[in-house]
């Protein structure tokens, strides 16, 4: 009903059942819903009716009111390491499986976060408040956006229905997007639990959706094989994942292995963000005081959480040790090339000065750190440059350039930039036809990020009922490289008062 010609209702995850899934109902708001947001865009990819999930009878599906046509909806169970601590179990406790949609060779799952309680709610309540469904929903599309891989989003709906955080807040519900929304945690739940049967079957349903390309064979051999080069996989997408967040300064700020995608996914948007004057060790999650998903730690942390599944896995593929750890050891390769890879061209480097290059991008970070420059508008700023102009005339351009981040003012400041700049002319290309490169730095980086203080804003406005911030930042987040066309506080330095912004991390 909700789906256009072209696409069908599927039970292919659904059809697993127990012990993996729970047929569970969303539970319904006591006032009515609205909807704040639609996705049309990704409605349309996916396959959805725009129209028809407009109508009433779409929000209410959207905000689980009522089940979308022909599902039952599923909670799954998975367990993880919550800041390196095991937790034998968690699940889906506010989040519900609505829907599966094939379109042609295309397989998305619908999934409602904030519907109510499941059985792997322990005693929460199953709800989400408006703040971070908003924080939610924005950036999921923003990171798609930047080209992150991640679960997206496909609408936000409200009611008026109350739930108790630190304060009284108002309920919502976003509807999110994936090829999968598996977690490391899933294997781990399998494992400890000793459920070693139902660990395979669910590996193996998991390979043959997701990685036709693996042959998992009829012998043990074979699937010990097939194992092994799936594991391959996910290491090399999340080192690849880790090494994007680096180069636009996102930070997750809840890296447990029950938020570690098996795809490679950005995924559970919460206490994140995206820094503004770079600090090689910013901590966005308040509650993290150690620092264990610091900025700096995104990298080691990924890898640690990698080990971990690969010690679930262990179970099923016995004498592979060996074989697991030069798996697990080749997070370090792929995520250095990948990440300077991507910062060299950030710099308007060719890719292949390799060593050189990585000296250069240690630098830039350092002085960038040691100055608490702005990382977006840094790396913007850097297509006022001309790498066959001198140190001197590249200054003064830089200086007149929209994104120039440094306060002239302070003299240690701008020596040291001038440090930097000479470095960067020695290592830069000369034989560049000069504005092909600025417009290619220009795709590279970003105008705009997702910056805290304005979601903060879309927040408290969207809490006096006022969604049009929401709609504005939705708009410019779709196309973070085009500055001409974003309104100037979204590419500004941030006020001052959003440096000490705290943000509550419940949801
Ligand atoms: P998170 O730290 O947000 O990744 O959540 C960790 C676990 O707590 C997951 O199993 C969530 O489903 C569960 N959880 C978080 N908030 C709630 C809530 N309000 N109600 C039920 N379960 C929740
Ligand atoms: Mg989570
Ligand atoms: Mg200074």
């Amino acid at each position: 009903m909700f789906h256009n010609h072209d696409s069908i209702l599927v039970q292919e995850y659904a059809s697993l059942g127990a012990p993996y899934l729970a047929a569970v109902p969303a539970t319904p708001l006591r006032t009515p819903p609205s909807l704040l947001h639609l996705n049309t865009e990704l409605a349309s990819e996916i396959g959805l009716n725009v129209e028809q999930l407009s109508s009433t009878q779409g929000i209410d599906a959207l905000s689980g009111n009522t089940p979308f046509p022909g599902y039952q909806s599923q909670a799954s169970v998975y367990c993880g390491h919550q800041f390196g601590q095991f937790v034998p179990q968690l699940g889906d406790g506010r989040a519900l499986l609505i829907a599966e949609i094939r379109k042609g060779k295309q397989y998305r799952q619908l999934q409602l976060k904030g519907a109510g309680p499941t059985p792997y709610s322990r005693h929460a309540d199953g709800r989400a408040v408006l703040r971070s469904s908003i924080r939610e929903y924005l950036a999921s599309e923003a990171m798609h956006a930047l080209g992150i891989p991640t679960t997206r989003a496909l609408s936000l709906t409200a009611s008026a229905d109350p739930v108790f955080r630190e304060t009284t807040e108002t309920a919502a519900i976003v509807c999110r997007v994936s090829e999968s929304f598996m977690r490391f945690g899933h294997v781990e739940f399998f494992c400890y639990t000793n459920q070693l049967d139902a660990l395979r079957n669910l590996l193996t349903w998991h390979i043959e959706q997701h990685h036709p390309e693996i042959d998992l064979g009829e012998s043990e051999e074979s699937f010990h094989k097939g194992l092994l080069a799936w594991l391959k996989i996910v290491v090399e997408r999340t080192a690849r994942m880790v090494a994007q967040w680096q180069a636009v300064g996102f930070c997750h700020g809840v890296m447990n292995t029950d938020n570690m995608s098996l795809l490679g996914l950005t995924i559970d948007y919460g206490p994140y963000g995206f820094i503004d004057g770079f600090d090689i060790d910013h901590i966005c999650n308040h509650s993290d005081h150690q620092g264990r998903y610091s900025y700096r730690n995104q990298p080691r942390i990924a890898h640690w959480n990698l080990y971990a599944l690969a010690q679930a896995l262990s179970p099923l593929i016995p004498d592979s040790k060996e074989n697991l750890q030069n798996l697990l050891d080749g997070f370090a390769d792929v995520f250095h090339t990948e990440h300077s890879a991507l910062f060299a061209r950030k710099l308007g480097l060719s890719v292949e000065q390799g060593e050189s290059a990585d000296t250069l991008i240690e630098n830039t970070l350092k002085f960038m750190h040691e100055h608490k420059l702005d990382f977006t508008r840094f790396f913007r700023s850097l297509a006022a440059l001309n790498p066959q102009a001198s140190a001197a005339d590249n200054f003064a351009a830089w200086q007149k350039s929209t994104f120039f981040p440094l306060a002239l003012g302070d003299e240690d400041q701008v020596n040291n930039a001038k440090l930097w700049l000479n470095e960067w002319l020695l290592q830069v290309n000369k034989q560049v036809e000069v504005s092909a490169w600025q417009a290619q730095l220009n795709l590279v980086n970003p105008a705009f990020i997702l910056r805290n203080h304005l979601l903060q804003n879309a927040i408290e406005q969207s809490q006096q009922g006022d969604f049009t911030e929401v709609n504005r930042l939705f708009a410019a987040l779709s196309d973070p490289y085009s500055a001409a066309q974003l309104p100037a506080e979204y590419t500004a330095e941030p006020p001052d008062w959003a440096k000490t912004l705290v943000l509550s991390c419940s949801s």
